[in-house]
Parts: structure tokens; sequence; C-alpha cells
């Protein structure tokens, strides 16, 4: 029986992971959920699933989660803050941790599960953009295994065998590794006119043709900062270097990602856009489980289609490969600045068009540093947010 943490319970990573879990009780019980502000959903999944605990955002969210389990007959311990997610994400009863927070926030918990030495399900990308080495490190020196949820990095990672579990090293010759060709759909402005995107909606930016996902990540498609970050993502987890990253633009979203070898080959993960299928990936890996997901049917798909990337229709594209060549502090000034202004886009305080500007703005002002430590990166993250904040004041509509 394998015991999980769920760090992000409520998102549409945590939903789609209880429903996996709900599918095989015989091989997986849930030791503790978090949220962070929607309690009454948290408070169903306890209900459900009965964790030993649980953790929301504040002292108010955690009394009104108690006052629901205790009238619902419920004894899942309550906790509120960082410190409680930590927590539930390193304590000896956990086997696998389910990172599936957004943005910065979900960084302290999943590098507490992987210094706690726990298979790390990374669904959350934005930790490992920021802190990279530090946390390929922490994780090697306590003998976590940190498996990829991204559906992208779970494809790649399949494409991988000969590394037999291992975390593939692209860089690493022997391997035969030409390149990693990253797959991306383009999102909902593929093709829409550039000079029409300063009216776009959040509603319509949150529109993805093939995915359904938080609204944070879904404008991060709709930019292709989300692919950006994906690279830099790629680049830790696989060893490889900007220059043998790809990104194909394959609009139907089939195939999740390609291992192109020295010899020829090239190898694909295909199936039904749904996340459940790398989520039972890498809960059950080696082993396979059925996740829900129905079988790819090729012959109603009938055409798969592939394009280079534009990087002037997606600027973001260009300054997240500018990041990862710059190194350093670099990839965490860049994801905060993303953080703050997609933030203000949905809350309709600046344009579309207007976050490449404000991540520009950003990159540019601040001198990155060096990664050398949680602290550092912690800082270039507060500085970045504030640096963001005030551009953006500044900005009128
Ligand atoms: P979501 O917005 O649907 O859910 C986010 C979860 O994080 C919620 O449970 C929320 O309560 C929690 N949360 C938000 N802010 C928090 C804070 N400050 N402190 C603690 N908890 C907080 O997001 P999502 O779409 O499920 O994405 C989660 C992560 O997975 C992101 O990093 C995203 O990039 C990554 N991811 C998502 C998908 C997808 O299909 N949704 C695919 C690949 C990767
Ligand atoms: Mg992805």
């Amino acid at each position: 029986m394998q015991r999980i943490t769920i760090l992000g319970a409520t998102g549409s990573i945590g939903v789609s992971t209880l429903d996996v879990l709900a599918r095989h009780p015989e091989r997986y019980s849930v030791y503790a959920l978090s949220a962070h502000s929607r309690v009454d959903e948290l408070a169903a999944q306890c209900i459900r699933f009965r964790p030993a605990r649980a953790v929301v955002g504040t002292a108010a969210g955690a009394s009104q989660l108690s006052a629901l389990l205790r009238a619902a007959g419920v004894n899942t311990e309550v906790e509120y803050g960082e410190a409680a997610l930590c927590g539930i994400a390193s304590a000896p009863e956990v086997d696998s941790v389910m990172a599936a927070i957004v943005g910065a926030a979900g960084l302290a918990p999943t590098l507490a599960a992987a210094r706690a030495g726990k298979k790390v399900l990374l669904a959350n990308k934005e930790a490992l953009v920021m802190s990279g080495q530090l946390f390929i490190d922490a994780a090697q020196q306590a003998g976590a295994v940190l498996l990829p949820i991204d559906s992208e990095h779970n494809a790649i990672f399949q494409c991988m065998p000969q590394f037999g579990g291992r975390m593939p090293a692209v860089r690493d010759e022997a391997a035969g590794i030409a390149k990693i060709l990253l797959t991306a759909s383009g999102g909902p402005f593929l093709t829409r006119d550039v000079a029409t995107l300063d009216a776009v909606t959040p509603e319509q930016a949150c529109k993805h043709p093939n995915w359904s996902m938080g609204r944070k990540i879904s404008v991060d498609s709709a930019t292709m900062m989300n692919k950006g970050l994906e690279v830099i993502e790629a680049h830790w987890l696989f060893g490889a270097p900007a220059e043998r990253i790809e990104v194909v633009i394959h609009p139907q979203s089939v195939i999740h990602s390609m291992v192109s070898y020295m010899d020829g080959s090239v190898l694909a993960q295909l199936g039904n856009p749904d996340m459940r299928t790398p989520i039972a990936h890498a809960l059950a890996y080696p082993e396979r489980i059925a996740s829900g997901v129905a079988q790819l049917d090729l012959t109603q798909i009938a055409t798969l289609q592939f394009e280079r990337p534009d990087f002037k229709r997606f600027p973001c594209l260009a300054l997240a490969f500018d990041a990862l060549k710059a190194g350093g502090t670099a990839p965490a000034l860049l994801n905060a600045a993303n953080e703050i202004a997609v933030q203000a886009f949905l809350d309709l305080k600046i344009g579309f068009r207007q976050i490449d500007r404000v991540i520009a703005h950003v990159m540019e002002a601040l001198p990155h540093g060096d990664a050398d430590s949680i602290a550092a990166v912690m800082a270039q993250d507060a500085a970045a947010r504030a640096a963001a904040e005030t551009y953006i004041a500044g900005l009128a509509k």
C-alpha cells in the first residue's frame, strides 16, 4: 500500500490524481491533502478519502474546515500554513508526494519532500524552474525519486527507457540522444491575428483547445510561457543543454513529446490529452495501471501536424530561452515576473500583450546572481515580484 500526500488537492492536477487513486483503493491510501482557499472542496475530499491530515492556507480556513469535518464525523487533523505543508510532504508515514501547488508557493513543500527522500511526482514546474540545480542536488542527496507529471516530461521520460528509471542525462554521449523534441499545442491564439491579441479576455486566454487546466497555466499556454518554463524544466530533469531542446508546435496534442536519437530513431509517447495518463504512469511506475483515460483511436485523429514556433508571436518563449542561457537566478526572475504579470492579466489590470513586456522589463531591470542557495533564489523572487508590481502600477491599461 502506497501512502500519498497531495499538495494542491483541489486544483486540476489534484482532482485528477484523486480520480486515479479512487480507481485503485487496494494500492493507494491518502495520507494528507492540502488546499489554499477552497475549503468546502477540501472538506468534501476529506470526507471521501479520510486522510490523516489536511492543510489549508489560513487559521480562519482551518477553523472552517475543522467545523465541517467535525459535523461530518471525520477526524482528520487540520493544520495551516507553509510549515504544515512541509510537514505533510516529509512525514515518515508518506511514500509519495504529488507536488501540484501552482507557482512559487509550491517550492518549500516540494523541496521538503525531495529532502525527505520521497517519491516526488512533480507537477509544480515553477519550483524546479526557480531552484534548478539546488532542487536536483537535494533530491539526489536524499535518494528521492523524481517522476515528471508534466505530460511532455512524462512522455520524454518514457522515451528514455535506457536509464532504467534513473534521471536521464542527455549530455551523457553514451545515451545516444541527439535532441529532445518538446511538443506544444500553441494554445488558443496559435493562428489568431497578432494585432488583435491586446483585446483578448482572460476567459478567451483560459479556453485551451485540448487541455482543461488551472487558470495560471492556461494563460501560460496562451503566451507559450508554459513551454518556456517546460524547456527549463527539461533542462534540469534530463540534464539537457538548451541547444538540445527543440520546441515543436503540434496543435493536436496527441504526441506528448519525443526523443530524437543519434541513429535517426525518434521515440514518441502518444495518448489522449488527459493528465490522468501521466499521473497513473508516475504513481504506478514501473508498473502500469488503468487511469480512466480512453484508448487512443488513431483513425479518429487521422492527421498529426507539426510546425516551428513563431518567436515573434510568442515572445515569452524567447524570454525563457534567454533566462535558461543566462543561468543563475535568471529563471527565478522570469518565473516571478510571469506569476505577477499573469495574475495582473487575470485581474484585468493589464492586457495580454503586456504580460511579456512586464517580464522583459524585470529581466532587464534586475541583475541576476548565482543560484547558490534557496535564500538567494527567494530573494530574487521577492525582488522580481516587487519590480513587476511597480512596473504594472505605472502602466496605463
Ligand atoms: P490549479 O490552479 O487548478 O490548482 C492549484 C492548487 O494549488 C490548488 O489546490 C490550490 O489550492 C493550491 N494553491 C494555490 N495557491 C497556493 C498557495 N499560495 N499556497 C498553497 N497552495 C496553493 O492548478 P493546476 O492546473 O492543477 O496546476 C498545478 C501545477 O501543476 C502547476 O504548477 C502547473 O504548472 C502544473 N501542471 C498542471 C497541468 C494541468 O493540466 N493542469 C499540467 C502540467 C503541469
Ligand atoms: Mg505540459
